[in-house]
């Protein structure tokens, strides 16, 4: 049984023309259903929860956002228009990552539909992420004690500078990026391991820098949880990545992430991370690979 992760509040209200592709999660979900229809899985869904980014980011930081406060440079950064719908969208789908982490520990894999918050810093949000789904999860799982060391493999095209900043001086989080040299963020802090690809690359060294940067990251610090962002926007057709990867390989790459990870008998759960074009239907088409590739390597 194949465990996914998703709440009805993740697809929200935005203005027209809006940048983000918002309803691509209620999209992603009616696909799966058609997909995964000879595949036994069960749906998950975490509630809204203010007091989880209360505990992990700063208090004046998580209080402005959920009381709508917000200076106005703070919430530019972050790029959505303030509202109740993205408040309770934000905190469903935190909390859905620490959820799907959970029953990854129960049941080996897991799936979220949502996730890959990754530009949130402990006190400032960026580029379409408020709190850091990832690093929050880590922290909760280690300091609970249900694990000893987790790593967050993010495979977006972005570098993951929020969860680099989050869990630096974290020995027991450890925070992989695999991700184009030029692209935003411009400033990039150093996680734990970075692997800054030049633009342009093409399947065949693409999936060869993630096998490296896996194998290398799980030899040398042997976690007990994986948490994957499996970001699209590696894709040829994205329009703010710069990779020429092809949908047949990011299906590879995410075959290889979960197989790997189920081979070596280490749970991970998987969010689906970034992904940008106008055409919803394509970006909604390669996130479906993520659940295909878990449904091909559950027995
Ligand atoms: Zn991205």
């Amino acid at each position: 049984m194949l465990p996914l992760v998703y709440h009805p509040s993740y697809s929200f209200p935005l203005p027209a023309n809006h940048r983000f592709p918002v309803g691509k999660y209620e999209r992603l979900k009616a696909a799966l259903e058609r997909d995964l229809a000879k595949v036994p899985h069960r749906y998950f869904a975490a509630e809204p929860d203010p007091q989880y980014p209360l505990r992990w980011h700063c208090p004046d930081y998580a209080s402005a956002f959920l009381a709508q406060r917000l200076e106005p440079s703070m919430a530019r950064r972050i790029g959505f228009p303030m509202s109740d719908r993205l408040i309770e969208r934000t905190l469903a789908a935190n909390k859905g990552t620490l959820l799907a982490a959970e029953l990854a520990l129960e049941q080996g894999l897991a799936l979220h539909l949502s996730g890959g918050y990754h530009h949130a810093h402990y006190a400032k949000g960026g580029g379409f992420c408020i709190f850091n789904d990832l690093a929050m999860a880590a922290q909760t799982l280690v300091a609970g004690g249900k694990v000893k060391r987790v790593l967050v493999f993010d495979c977006d095209v972005h570098q993951g500078d929020g969860t680099a900043t989050m869990l630096a001086g974290h020995p027991d989080c450890i925070s992989v990026s695999v991700h184009a040299e030029r692209n935003y963020p411009a400033r990039k802090p150093d996680s734990d391991l970075d692997v800054a690809l030049p633009e342009g690359l093409t399947d065949g060294p693409y999936l060869a820098a993630v096998e490296e940067a896996l194998s290398l990251a799980l030899r040398y610090y042997q976690p007990d949880l994986v948490l994957y962002d499996a970001g699209v926007d590696i894709h040829a057709a994205d329009e703010l990545g710069h990779f020429q990867v092809s949908s047949a390989g990011v299906l590879a790459r995410d075959k290889l992430v979960l197989g790997r990870c189920l081979m070596d008998d280490i749970p991970v759960a998987a969010v689906i991370g970034g992904g940008y074009q106008k055409n919803l239907d394509a970006v909604v088409t390669l996130h479906r690979l993520l659940f295909q590739a878990a449904a091909e390597l559950r027995p």
